[in-house]
């Protein structure tokens, strides 16, 4: 799940792909927040999956306003956000 250049390193928690209501154009793969495609906290359909959920592709959106450095450093702060939360969950 990384290019070869990103630093960023999935641990695959899972938890991105429980979160995905905010994002605008993925009503089709959710359900109540969490992708139905998720299933035993494994991508269903890893190989064919969007580009939404591609580090690579997602970062094409972005690159013309950050460099792949600045890009890496936003994805890590929400995954640790998202494994923060989890975390939090888990301890109540
Ligand atoms: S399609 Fe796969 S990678 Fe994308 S949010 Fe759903 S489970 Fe996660």
């Amino acid at each position: 799940m990384t290019c070869e250049t990103s630093r960023f390193h999935c641990v695959r928690c899972g938890e991105c792909c429980r979160h995905i209501h905010p994002i605008k154009g993925w009503k089709d793969l959710q359900a109540n927040g969490v992708c139905k495609f998720l299933i035993d906290n494994q991508c269903s359909i890893y190989e064919n999956r969007p580009n939404l959920c591609r580090y690579d592709a997602v970062y094409e959106l972005f690159k013309a306003k950050m460099s792949l450095q600045e890009y890496d450093e936003m994805v890590m702060h929400y995954c640790q956000q998202l494994q923060d939360l989890k975390k939090a969950k888990d301890n109540q």
